[in-house]
């Protein structure tokens, strides 16, 4: 179950410190509460996909007091244990700038000027004016049960090699080289138009550590999806496949992310854009479109969910991205490349 028993809202300001107005916000806590609960189930004080309560709590800023926030605190709350995760401000940053482009629709602030925001939070039965309003109770969706294996992390180590920069406090996710050769000769085939696929793959934990990691072993290619230069869609057909391979795999696998190419060439193309100029060029590495982050939070929000891009670009070969969650946002990360022999 899920209980929030404050209500947020932000007031905004432009750089000056000159008031904008303020807006009510409904923040989307799913994330955050995913991360709480796997962040402590990686060190083993909570087991992985318990249940129990998850609440939001307001941090009250030191200085200023209540109603002004420096963050929130998620505290996940089962029979057996309860573990909390602090998360700054910053972590509302989405929905202020939701509010923000409200206030340019109004001509109260130009489109890109910089402002500020200071979070909000009044008790959601208080005297406030949404006062008698139902508290805003929602339950987080159920969670299938993710089997664990025990594995020796350091073992998969020493049969791999870091990929992009690893950092030591993420989630290890080791690929297999032999999935990537198959996004590349995927991405080869769609020429110019994005296509991608769902990454399965098994949950292990090294109780010695303790730690959990993933492993991915297979990519299901969205074969039944259409897509566009710019952009992926799975379809139900897409799903349907990748089900009926964990089904006939019969590995205890699971859904760990989905990968698709960015056919960065082409976008150039379009764009007039010179190869020297995409060396340089935002959309050549590690980007993460609006929509790619919407796929991810809709079909993979699971805290050790995770998103492959192979960038296509004119000026090199292919190379890979990875993204995953990280305090309850998308943020480019490492991985291990992993050795075929084993396989
Ligand atoms: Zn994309």
């Amino acid at each position: 179950m899920f209980v929030n028993e404050y209500r947020y809202g932000l007031l905004l300001f432009r750089r000056d410190g000159s008031a904008l107005g303020s807006a009510s916000v409904t923040p989307d806590w799913e994330p955050a509460v995913e991360w709480t609960r796997f962040y402590h189930a990686r060190r083993g004080e909570t087991p992985f996909c318990g249940d129990g309560t998850a609440s939001i709590q307001p941090l009250w800023d030191r200085k200023e007091g209540e109603p002004y926030i420096r963050g929130f605190r998620v505290v996940c709350e089962s029979a057996a244990d309860k573990v909390a995760s602090e998360f700054p401000s910053n972590y509302l940053s989405e929905v202020a700038a939701e509010a923000s482009a409200e206030f340019v629709k109004r001509g109260k602030l130009e489109p890109g000027d910089t402002y500020l925001f200071q979070a909000v939070a009044y008790p959601a039965n208080g005297a406030g004016k949404k006062a008698g309003s139902p508290l805003d109770l929602k339950v987080v969706e159920e969670q299938p049960a993710v089997p664990l294996e025990d594995a020796d992390l350091a073992e998969y180590r020493m049969r791999s090699a870091a990929a992009g920069a690893v950092d030591a406090d993420d989630m290890p996710v080791f690929v297999p080289q032999h999935a990537l050769d198959e996004v590349e000769a995927l991405t080869r085939r769609a020429e110019g138009c994005e296509t991608g696929g769902i990454l399965i793959g098994r949950m292990h934990r090294d109780p010695s550590l303790p730690e959990i990691f993933a492993e991915v072993s297979a990519q299901i290619p969205a074969e039944h999806t259409q897509g566009t230069v710019a952009k992926l869609t799975f379809t139900a057909e897409t799903w349907s496949a990748a089900n009926a391979a964990i089904r006939l795999r019969n590995q205890s696998e699971v859904y760990l992310g989905y990968w698709h190419s960015h056919p960065v060439r082409e976008w150039c193309r379009a764009r007039e854009c010179t190869p020297e100029k995409q060396k340089t060029c935002r959309l050549a590495r590690d980007f993460f479109s609006e929509d790619d982050v919407a796929v991810m939070r809709a079909a993979f929000p699971r805290a050790y969910s995770i998103a492959l891009v192979a960038n296509d670009t004119a000026f090199t070969g292919l190379s890979f991205s990875m993204f995953g969650w990280r305090e309850g946002k998308i943020h480019p990360r490492g991985f291990y490349l992993l050795e075929d022999s084993h396989a």
